[in-house]
């Protein structure tokens, strides 16, 4: 009996991986001709400056539209695109299109803003990643100052490889931040170490930092870091004013989140832009 149920549990075991697989084998198709056929978007969300409400800069988040299934967010496909290898084509592509769309609005009258690029690991650690940014900069006009790579926090802790290309991106002119920083679960002495100028609080610490002690502390305490190591600090995922008040007072000045904006497709994003600045110049 036990070895009739073995054998049956093996089967379904069995069973489910082919599904998995043959599940994973499909998007990943669907992705590499999503790739192909250019049914990726971005939209951008504002960073702002809270005390001033001041648009600082905008984050290139990406959209999978999918003639089938609608449109995909970046949590259900970035995962995959990364484990096969199809991020380092969609993450150049995402790079030279927010780059040249960041060139365009420069040509605008707007005050400098600075673009922000998600990078995977999987793209940093590629050879060609410095040569590609260069080019890039080079075909779309955008000064690299202008220009901030966003890479999570758990990557650069655990990836001592990586210390040699940041400094070689540093020294073209770009910005790097740490995303979902106080997520990546290692000893803070590896900051030091880094060629970085931003640390971004994870949302997780603000959603609650108005009710929960330990969120606010650990904010705190990023902010603090951040002010003494010289670096700049923003918090994402800002949903309500407790949340500007609460990272203000803690001397946390720039901000992202649904309480300023939702990311925008570029239509919506020149509206934002054109409002934002007619409400500083009402201002004067
Ligand atoms: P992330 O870089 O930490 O981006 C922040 C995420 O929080 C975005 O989700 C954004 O839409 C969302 N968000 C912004 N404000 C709020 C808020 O007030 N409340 C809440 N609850 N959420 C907010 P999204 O666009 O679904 O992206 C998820 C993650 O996927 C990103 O996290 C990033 O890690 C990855 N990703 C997105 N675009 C790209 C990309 O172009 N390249 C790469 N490599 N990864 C990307
Ligand atoms: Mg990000
Ligand atoms: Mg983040
Ligand atoms: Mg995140």
């Amino acid at each position: 009996y036990v070895k009739e149920r073995g054998k049956n549990d093996y089967m379904i075991f069995n069973q489910q991986m082919e599904h998995q697989s043959l599940e994973r084998r499909l998007l990943e198709n669907a992705l590499r001709q999503g790739i192909r056929e250019q049914q990726f978007y971005l939209e951008y969300q504002p960073k702002v400056n809270m005390t001033s409400n001041k648009l600082m800069g905008m984050e290139a988040l990406v959209r999978w539209n999918h003639p089938e299934l609608g449109i995909i967010s970046p949590g259900k496909f970035i995962p995959l695109a990364e484990e096969s290898g199809l991020i380092v084509p969609l993450g150049e592509w995402i790079l030279r299109e927010s780059c040249r769309q960041a060139s365009a609005w420069g040509a605008l009258d707007v005050p400098p803003l600075t673009l922000s690029v998600n990078i995977s690991v999987r793209q940093l650690v590629d050879r060609d990643f410095v040569d590609k940014l260069k080019t890039i900069l080079q075909e779309t006009g955008l000064n690299p100052r202008r220009l901030e790579l966003e890479i999570t926090e758990s990557v650069l802790a655990n990836i001592k490889s990586t210390i040699p290309i940041l400094k070689e991106i540093k020294k073209l002119g770009i910005q790097i931040s740490i995303d979902d920083f106080g997520t990546g679960y290692s000893s803070l002495s590896y900051i030091k170490e880094l060629p970085i100028d931003t640390l971004k609080i994870d949302q997780s610490f603000v959603k609650d930092i108005h009710t929960n002690k330990e969120s606010k502390e650990i904010a705190k305490a990023i902010i603090n870091l951040a002010s003494s190591i010289g670096l700049n600090v923003i918090a994402e995922g800002i949903e309500l004013e407790e949340h500007v008040d609460e990272l203000s007072k803690d001397g946390c000045i720039l901000g992202q989140g649904y309480f300023y904006s939702r990311p925008l497709k570029v239509e919506a994003f020149e509206d934002y832009m054109t409002t934002n600045q007619e409400s500083l110049y009402s201002l004067n």
